[in-house]
């Protein structure tokens, strides 16, 4: 993807904050049905690998939510964080948590395939669904 940047950003209430050093320019939504059981719709998300430090972590409730990832959220107002997978610690932060966007370019969507019909983004993004998703990033190890 495109190269990455300094990015900070914090919770609603404000008691967790962080800083990702290499957070990504891209923006990326998942439609599947677990983040939208989560966040209440798709989850936008920005890739900021696993050099992520955070500030108030006792305010971080983590969720173990399958066998490979597990998402974080603050237990104070119930900001979603991250999700975040287990193997390299790779953070998928959420995009409305960072205090600076402008960076920011939405360009992909993937588990398109779960994606409700009732809403349509109209950005020009790549998409992938769910198999294309697991069969990029499945590790040999599994
Ligand atoms: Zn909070
Ligand atoms: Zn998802």
């Amino acid at each position: 993807m495109s190269d990455t940047s300094r990015g900070k950003g914090s919770c609603l209430c404000g008691e967790v904050s962080f800083i990702a050093n290499n957070a990504s320019k891209s923006v990326g939504a998942c439609h599947c049905n677990m983040c939208r059981k989560w966040g209440g719709g798709p989850f936008m998300a920005v890739d900021c690998g696993p050099n992520v430090t955070f500030e108030g972590e006792e305010n971080i409730s983590v969720f173990n939510s399958s066998q490979w990832a597990e998402r974080g959220y603050c237990n104070k107002c119930g900001s979603h964080l991250f999700y975040r997978l287990k193997a390299n610690k790779q953070h998928m932060m959420a995009a409305g948590l960072f205090d600076d966007n402008l960076l920011f370019e939405f360009d992909h969507q993937v588990f398109i395939d779960e994606k409700p019909s009732y809403y349509c983004f109209s950005n020009k993004t790549n998409e992938m669904t769910g198999h294309e998703v697991f069969s990029r990033y499945r590790s040999p190890s599994e």
